[in-house]
């Protein structure tokens, strides 16, 4: 039983508006097994077309010339690459990024994205194997085995190749510990949300509601008179959308804060936050979220309790 082992070189979408990260090279070796005999090799490098901007990783890519002066589309790439892979059903990947990013951007172009039933993280089989507790960068993995650094790294052929070198070291029995399957709601393109309007905050990314109400930079709080600071103990909402608190200071009096909190396609949440005018039409709406639900704030982070606890038990013995 064969597998094909892939590496992509890309353009992280982290500086740009377009939050893709853009495929540059596809590169990929198919082997009888991890470590085993390489019967076919695959590269293409992609010609960018969504990012305007290069990332500082992608910048200082070895090859990046290749993809820039590139004729070929994604579409294209991919294509030739799905005809390589052919029947293959069990795949192999430095870290589990690389088949997210390639199914997102095929997802992007309007493509059908490779869902691999079972891929092997070798990074994982790796870390597993040697005892490592960070994930170590595939140069430092290839020295540690004691393959010569004859090819340059950041070439997503040569990597998929060293990935298959370290895999024979590492994943010579393919265990369920580093063996994942790849689902349609891990290449659901990631949305950037709404950018804040002014006055606004924006926070987040946050897993849940209840985190993103809890955190501190949420609650926070500022009498707009005497700048004194404070924090939003109760939140309460009509619509579960808007979520209106008051903080009292004691010399100026009421302060309304307002939370818009918006879930992501990612199903993370994002916050929006403002102080509104105390005039009457916010005062209504305060008073109706009143009458809706209410959201206690937690008074501090468990961590926080356990590190007080532990103080004050230090004191006492
Ligand atoms: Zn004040």
């Amino acid at each position: 039983m064969a597998l094909v082992v892939m590496d992509l070189e890309f353009n992280s979408g982290m500086y740009s508006k377009a939050s893709l990260e853009e495929v540059l090279q596809i590169g990929a070796v198919r082997v009888e097994r991890l470590g085993g005999p390489i019967v076919g090799a695959f590269n293409a490098f992609i010609k960018p077309r969504v990012q305007k901007r290069l990332s500082p990783g992608a910048r200082v890519l070895p090859e990046l010339a290749d993809s820039l002066e590139s004729g070929v589309p994604f579409e294209e790439a991919y294509q030739a690459f799905l005809e390589f892979c052919a029947e293959e059903t069990v795949f192999a990947e430095w870290g589990r990024d690389d088949f997210k990013i390639l199914g997102r951007n095929a997802v992007h172009f309007g493509l059908t994205p490779l869902l691999p039933e079972r891929y092997i993280d070798v990074q994982s089989a790796f870390m597993r194997t040697v005892g490592a507790e960070n994930s170590p960068q595939l140069t430092l993995a290839a020295e540690y085995c004691g393959i010569p650094d004859s090819f340059v790294f950041h070439n997503a052929l040569n990597d998929a190749m060293y990935t298959a070198l370290v895999g024979g070291f590492a994943a010579r029995e393919v265990l369920p510990e580093y063996t994942y399957a790849l689902l349609p709601e891990d290449v659901r393109p990631v949305v950037k949300p709404d950018k804040p309007r002014k006055n606004q905050t924006r926070l987040g990314p946050f897993a849940s509601a209840e985190l993103a109400l809890n955190n501190m930079g949420c609650r926070r709080a500022m009498c707009l008179a005497c700048r004194k600071p404070g924090r939003i103990h109760e939140w309460y909402t009509a619509d579960g959308q808007y979520y209106y608190g008051e903080y009292i200071c004691p010399v100026h009096g009421s302060v309304l804060r307002r939370l818009r909190l918006a879930e992501g396609q990612d199903g993370r949440f994002w916050t929006y936050n403002d102080s509104p005018a105390i005039c009457r039409d916010n005062l209504a709406r305060l008073e109706a979220a009143r009458a809706g639900e209410t959201f206690v704030c937690r008074r501090k982070s468990p961590r926080a309790r356990r590190r007080s606890r532990k103080r004050r038990g230090k004191k006492k013995s």
